[in-house]
């Protein structure tokens, strides 16, 4: 019945810092083929950031003008900054019947449910305390001060919204949570749209 599974997502939030990269890096041999969606954002590059890799990185006019164009999934403001995803790859990529992974915040989590929730698996990735997240964003040292006081009192709020989520990855130990992560990946991929299950029960009853 291979067939009838179409594409999936699957979003993950989490306060910056919390390793999401890392973990998705380190799972990406033993999940198969996803597409991991690239945001855009008005946001400046962090050393050693790419335009087209780790995000794309555009002007404030410019995201305005895509608002505008309906050419967003979803959107939102974070520290200050627009984030959004563009809906056009994610179309395609589901089309493919591709996993679709995103890295986005609550805020884009809760506008994905709304648009694509049957389809749509989700996990909190986060450290274990908010004193460990406080180490690592120091220890990371690409932001000053002031940004890491920001995505402190971010990470603050969105810890509220652990309990919307499908699943919690506390990231502790790294080898631990790649290999929850990997079983949350798997199993969002067996997730079937409506539309599919229609087919499926169709299929099945011959
Ligand atoms: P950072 O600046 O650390 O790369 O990301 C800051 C926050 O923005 C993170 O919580 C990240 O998940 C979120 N974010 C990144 N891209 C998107 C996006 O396309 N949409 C939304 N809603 N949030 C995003």
């Amino acid at each position: 019945m291979k067939e009838v599974h179409k594409g999936a997502i699957l979003v993950l939030s989490g306060p910056s810092g919390a390793g999401k990269s890392t973990i998705i890096q380190e799972a990406a041999k033993e999940i198969g083929e996803y597409y991991f969606s690239i945001s855009t954002t008005t946001r400046s590059p962090r050393v050693g950031e790419e335009d087209g890799k780790d995000y794309f990185f555009v002007s404030k006019e410019s995201f305005e003008k895509d608002i505008k164009a309906g050419n967003f999934l979803e959107y939102a403001e974070v520290h200050g900054n627009y984030y959004g995803t563009s809906l056009k790859p994610v179309r395609e990529a589901l089309r493919e019947g591709k996993l679709v992974i995103f890295d986005i915040d609550v805020q884009g989590h809760r506008l994905v449910r709304e648009k694509m929730n049957d389809i749509t698996t989700s996990a909190f990735i986060t450290p274990p305390t908010l004193k460990e997240l406080e180490v690592r964003l120091r220890a990371r040292s690409t932001d000053d001060e002031s940004v890491v006081l920001q995505r402190i009192e971010n990470a603050k709020e969105e810890i509220r919204a652990v309990g919307e989520y499908d699943f919690t990855i506390i990231n502790d130990m790294i080898d631990d949570a790649v290999g929850e992560f990997v079983i949350v990946a798997k199993a969002a991929r067996l997730k079937q749209s409506q539309e599919d299950e229609e087919k499926f029960i169709q299929q099945w009853l011959g």
